[in-house]
């Protein structure tokens, strides 16, 4: 299928998920921004070669004030969002009476507001030009729970509610809004738990075996292209009654 012509803003898609799925809606034709934290030079040729226009703004998602200058600048570059991809996002892991009260605000601000946020700021131009798709990355911690990942949990199961609200509320319209729930996919913030692992003493081969065989019945990472080509599935005609799901793609994490 062709985007040609549509826009595809992919929040943190400097690395990780993110920047896989913003490759594969490139590579359907797409103009994409991309969004994140980091030196974006890396991830723009990354994107860049397949036609479409591609740029990064390097807001802080956690900033409404940043949040509103983006969607000011993709108006102002792109002519507006068509296809909303609220991605990013970040994990911290404690038991419940130690989580940092910092880190739950933080994690709640980027991990659910600003789906809130994106979401409120997209809708009127997708009305207006009377198409869109909003996919948010949820997580099969939007379905279950882990312990140490209260704030995670508790935000990616907000997600999931979001998700419904606004599926309902664009469901007689050429919007559709959908979440995607992952299992492990091996990224920067999945690395980081396994380095967790590493760091106890455990054989780096064996600490990613064992991450994965604890939840994940493949056995096998969920990849970026993965996820990139479901976001593509959901955006084509074919995917235009998918609305308000959580579709998960977790090597058979939720089947257990
Ligand atoms: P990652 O750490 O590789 O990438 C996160 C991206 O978000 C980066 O581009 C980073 O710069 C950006 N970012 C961080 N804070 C930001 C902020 N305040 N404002 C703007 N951008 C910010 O992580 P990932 O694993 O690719 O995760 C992407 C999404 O997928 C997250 O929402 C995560 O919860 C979800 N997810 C990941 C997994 C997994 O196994 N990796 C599984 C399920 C769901």
């Amino acid at each position: 299928m062709s985007l040609h012509g549509k826009t595809a803003l992919v929040t943190g898609s400097t690395s990780g998920i993110g920047l896989g799925i913003a490759k594969v809606l490139a590579a359907a034709g797409a103009n994409v921004l991309l969004n994140g934290f980091g030196d974006p030079t890396a991830a723009l040729a990354e994107v860049a070669g397949h036609g479409g226009k591609v740029a990064h703004h390097p807001a802080d998602l956690g900033d409404v004030a940043q949040l509103a200058a983006l969607f000011a600048y993709a108006e102002a570059e792109f002519g507006g969002v068509d296809i909303l991809v609220n991605n990013a996002g970040i994990q911290h892991v404690a038991p419940v009476e130690e989580f940092p009260v910092e880190r739950w605000d933080s994690i709640i601000a980027l991990n659910l507001s600003a789906v809130f946020h994106c979401t409120r700021l997209a809708l009127p131009g997708m009305r207006a030009r009377n198409w869109g798709r909003i996919v948010n990355i949820a997580s099969v911690h939007g379905q279950v729970g882990s312990v140490g990942k209260v704030a995670y949990v508790a935000a990616k199961h907000g997600v999931v509610g979001l998700t419904k609200v606004v599926g309902l509320e664009t469901a007689t319209t050429p919007i559709t809004c959908n979440a995607i729930c992952p299992g492990w996919v091996l990224t920067p913030l999945v690395q980081k738990q396994i380095d967790d692992r590493i760091a106890n003493g455990v054989d780096p081969q064996q600490a990613q075996h064992d991450l994965l065989a604890e939840k994940q019945p493949s056995v096998a990472f969920v990849t970026p292209q993965h996820l990139g080509e479901l976001v593509l599935f959901l955006c084509s005609e074919a995917g235009s009654q998918v609305r308000g799901a959580a579709w998960n793609i977790d090597g058979g994490w939720l089947a257990q």
